[in-house]
């Protein structure tokens, strides 16, 4: 068997943006015998199932005598750069794009990368248009950065970016962004229509060292190390005579505060539950009902242990972290805590993570899941160096112990 940080890391290539992760989610699923349903399916017989829109994808294992649920919650987006509507420019005899900034990526990562473009197109078809999913997984654009030359304080100073011009990517070697979309899309120019596309960066993922005990360096780690650790753990689940229904939701738009149909503060999961899961209902009063909001968590800098709350040392590779927060920026919930600990007796090591007060706290899908589902909702995920980066790393032995962590979880 081969260690998960390999098995994630090959995933993680697949997946250059939600679709395309939600798209590898499926095409996984379907091989171990998961079937898709759409929303409006009233009854399906038990068994694994799974409903997927754009870059979310739900996947359960129906059970009629169950009356618990044990979902397990990530994302498919990750921040970066999408492609304007109408993004060229030209100057100095090269084509640059203009782009949006998705969520928050750390920009300076970005310079001087080697990037592709991915996601969606519409193209007008023979009769309507048409949605087709693209990967151009070649060197099209880079960010490059004014050279040191030029601006002589850049290291002493400290490099600022300006989002408005600093941040655009050139288009090398095509000069027409048309052009080059429409080989990827079989299609003419004139058929091209609008578009979904992210800048992405090449490089494959890197293990360093050990796969049992290394790290994982790669695009994307927040959040999909967490979606693909929830599809292995879920390969091996049993739910032969469970009293509650395993269930993966990996959202997109989390990035950007979840707020869409897709994403995990829209109404999918409740129009979903009641259709789909119809003895599964009073989810606040079922006790075996459990929420995991899976993301990833701050490891302690060595460089800059100031940003950390003192004593609360995250470590890469010496356990899954469990984060909590007092104004629920966090939804650990106590009960919630407790039925975890239960379930897992101790078998996992978990690190608490506590924000320090003077920076503002991020989030993640955990209190929008705790909110809609009212359900006790437990924050967990694996730390990680340069959240948000272009170039994230975490530990393998924390990866490994994560999918462990959910299979214990879904375990009947
Ligand atoms: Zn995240």
């Amino acid at each position: 068997m081969s260690a998960a940080v390999s098995d994630i890391a090959a995933l993680i290539e697949k997946s250059p943006t939600s679709v395309h992760a939600a798209t590898t989610v499926a095409e996984e699923l379907e091989i171990i015998g998961f079937e898709p349903v759409d929303l409006d399916t009233e009854v399906c017989p038990d068994g694994p199932y799974y409903y997927r829109d754009g870059g979310t994808i739900v996947a359960w294992i129906q059970n009629r005598a169950a009356s618990n649920l044990r979902v397990v919650g990530t994302h498919s987006d990750s921040p970066g750069f999408k492609i304007r509507p109408k993004p060229e420019r030209f100057g100095a005899g090269l084509t640059t794009l203009g782009v949006e900034i998705y969520g928050s990526p750390l920009w300076n990562s970005w310079l001087d990368r080697d990037l592709g473009i991915a996601g969606q197109v519409i193209v007008q078809g023979a009769t309507a248009p048409e949605l087709r999913t693209i990967n151009i997984a070649k060197p099209v654009c880079k960010i490059p950065q004014l050279a040191v030359h030029l601006d002589r304080a850049v290291n002493s100073n400290g490099l600022k970016l300006d989002p408005s011009k600093d941040l655009s990517p050139v288009l090398i070697g095509d000069s027409d962004f048309i052009e080059l979309i429409t080989t990827y899309c079989d299609a003419q120019p004139d058929q091209i229509l609008a578009w979904d596309l992210s800048l992405y960066d090449l490089n494959p993922p890197t293990v360093f060292g050990d796969p049992e005990s290394g790290y994982l360096s790669s695009a994307r780690i927040d959040n999909l190390v967490s979606t693909f650790a929830g599809l292995l753990a879920l390969r091996s689940v049993d739910s032969t005579g469970s009293e509650f229904v395993p269930m993966l939701s990996v959202f997109d738009h989390e990035e950007v505060g979840s707020g869409s149909n897709r994403g995990a503060a829209g109404a999918l999961l409740k129009n979903l539950l009641p259709r789909t899961l119809p003895n599964v209902n009073a989810l606040g009063s079922a006790d075996l009902s459990l929420a995991l909001s899976v993301d990833c968590a701050h490891a302690t800098h060595p460089s800059h242990q100031g940003a950390h709350e003192p004593g609360h040392e995250i470590v890469m590779n010496q356990g899954v972290a469990l984060k909590s927060n007092a104004n629920q920026r966090y939804a650990t919930s106590l009960t919630g805590e407790r039925q975890l600990r239960e379930i897992l007796e101790n078998e996992i090591s978990l690190q608490p993570y506590s924000h320090p007060n003077h920076i503002p706290c991020g989030s993640t899908i955990g209190p929008v899941l705790a909110q809609s589902l009212a359900i006790e909702t437990v924050d967990i995920g694996v730390p990680q160096l340069a959240m948000h980066s272009i170039r994230e790393t975490c530990g393998a032995k924390d990866l490994a112990d994560l999918v462990k962590l959910l299979e214990l979880f879904w375990k009947a």
